[in-house]
């Protein structure tokens, strides 16, 4: 029986309600509406505060593609894309990398729709009016000819980061007529005879309404900013990790859902997490600073934990394959902190937007034993580190950041790539602690989102999208994913909703 709420305006009625006003439930609104659905977005933040994690990204969207020619129509024009070496990045390599970073934990189905249509979604973006660019900060090294070589097979951005993709998308669609809702935070589903007919909500007032709908879909994120699901899920200690993104991701329509009979899908238990810096003093969902609190030069340096000792393979893969994973081996260090160590050499190879970042935490030492006291570490055991570092590596292979050099250092743990020793003063050490990103494990849905209860069926009317839909990651992660993803399925839910 459907539940009606009495404060409900009588013409509180729509084709299609959307919960969530970040990248994916966009996109679903953008396609409904394009189908002439009247459509009603419901955001649980405020104005102010609204386009969810997506919009702290860095707006990096991975698709599949053949090099440059093949991206022009969809990019900002650039003087630097004539000196600019862009290797295609083909459906195949797309498809290893996605197997590769998950062990092959990802749901093919579901990944093959993912990398099918990455590149014509962007397109069908654009035509929205959404701009795109290519990421020469992040993700291009300059050779010695003065060109600019991409890496990694991620180089595709919206223009003006996470802020200008939100910014893009509700111009977008308000034009389309999309009604927009902000501080309405979304409680509860409704059912009728086993179909949804809509959602009921609190307004930051805490007013309680409801809408009716013929179709619901659900955008409205993970529970990375949820610390007892953190703790319940990840495990002990993910209660400590600071949230990267919006505080408004907590789980709740992963519950509503639940409650109506959802299935779950994916990995509940890991989530993407990243070295974030650890002492700034507003290091959680920091509007202005965003995704600048990220910390990802490692492959440059070494990490050491509060012991001086090093954990972690920096050079295992490029950064997009890695940075992911390693906020999570950070977290389970003592105190849950850690260093990423440089000298004077590297310094000027990390990129400014992350570590020039206004109020960027830092120690800088003339000799290791200053920088182990501004670290609060063991000056021995950091020299012993250092020492055995660079005693190890293989010296006599070229470092080439732009491919995997197999410039190494034998020590323990191995460095695989990219390794240089640290032996040019000043030293310079980055504290750096877990930022939680997104969480893996969501609902259980078909190719075309729409979302499956526990026997697998269709619940007839709900549909799922975004960071909310189960399956596509386990453990890691592949860079500039979770924004292609939210675009493809948000649009596929849209499609049909
Ligand atoms: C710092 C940072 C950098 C990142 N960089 C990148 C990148 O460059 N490339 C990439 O691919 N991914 C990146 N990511 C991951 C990316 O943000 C997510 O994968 C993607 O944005 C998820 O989109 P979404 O629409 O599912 O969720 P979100 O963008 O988080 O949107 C969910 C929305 O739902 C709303 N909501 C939650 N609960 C309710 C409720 N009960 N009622 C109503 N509304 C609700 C939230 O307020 C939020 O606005 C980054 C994330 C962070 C935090």
């Amino acid at each position: 029986m459907m539940r009606r709420d009495s404060r409900a305006a009588e013409d509180d009625v729509y084709d299609v309600v959307v919960v969530g006003g970040g990248n994916a439930g966009f996109s679903a609104a953008h396609a409904a509406a394009e189908r002439g659905r009247r459509v009603l977005l419901l955001e649980r933040g405020p104005a102010e505060e609204a386009g969810g994690n997506s919009y702290y990204t860095a707006g990096a969207f991975r698709v599949a593609h053949d090099g440059l020619g093949d991206l022009a129509d969809l990019l900002d024009p650039d003087a630097r894309h004539a000196a600019t070496v862009l290797p295609s990045y083909p459906a195949a390599d797309f498809a290893v990398d996605m197997a590769r970073v998950t062990d092959d934990r990802n749901d093919k189905a579901l990944t093959e729709v993912l990398i099918g249509e990455s590149a014509g979604t962007l397109r069908w973006l654009h035509g929205k009016g959404l701009r795109f660019r290519l990421m020469y900060e992040r993700q291009a090294y300059p050779d010695g000819e003065d060109r600019h070589v991409f890496w990694g097979g991620l180089a595709v951005g919206s223009t003006g980061g996470g802020k200008g993709l939100i910014e893009q998308h509700t111009r977008a669609a308000r034009q389309a007529g999309v009604e927009l809702r902000y501080g309405v935070r979304a409680r509860e589903l409704t059912l009728d005879e086993g179909r949804l007919s809509g959602v009921r909500w609190q307004d930051v007032e805490g007013r309680d309404g409801a809408v009716r709908a013929e179709s619901v879909v659900l955008a409205a994120g993970g529970f990375e900013a949820d610390a007892d699901m953190r703790r319940d899920h990840l495990g002990e200690g993910w209660q400590r990790a600071k949230v990267r993104g919006t505080p408004y991701n907590t789980g709740d329509m992963l519950a509503a859902a639940i409650a109506v009979g959802a299935g779950t899908h994916g990995d509940w238990s890991t989530c993407h997490s990243v070295a974030w810096d650890a002492w700034h003093e507003d290091n959680q969902s920091n509007r202005e600073l965003t995704n600048q609190l990220t910390r990802g030069g490692y492959p440059l340096g070494i990490v050491v934990n509060a012991d001086g000792r090093r954990f972690l393979d920096e050079g295992a893969d490029f950064r997009n394959l890695t940075y992911a994973k390693y906020g999570a081996r950070i977290l389970a260090q003592p105190g849950g902190v850690a260093f990423q160590l440089f000298d004077a050499t590297t310094r000027t190879r990390l990129r400014a937007e992350e570590y020039d970042m206004p109020g960027a935490s830092v120690v800088i030492g003339n000799t290791l034993d200053d920088l182990a006291e501004g670290m609060g570490v063991d000056a021995a055991a950091l020299r012993g580190t250092v020492a055995e570092f660079n005693a190890s590596i293989d010296r006599t292979t070229p470092l080439d950041l732009s491919v995997l050099d197999g410039r190494a250092a034998a020590a323990t743990p191995p460095k695989s790539n990219w390794a240089v020793p640290l032996e040019r003063p000043p030293y310079y050490a980055f504290p750096v602690t877990c930022g939680i990103t997104f969480t893996f494990g969501g609902l259980h849905a078909d190719t075309h989102g729409r979302v499956l209860d526990g026997a697998g069926e269709p619940i007839a009317g709900l549909f799922v999208c975004g960071e909310m839909l189960g399956g596509l990651f386990s453990g890691n992660y592949p860079g500039g994913t979770g924004l292609t993803s939210g675009a493809v399925f948000g649009r596929r839910a849209g499609s049909l909703a």
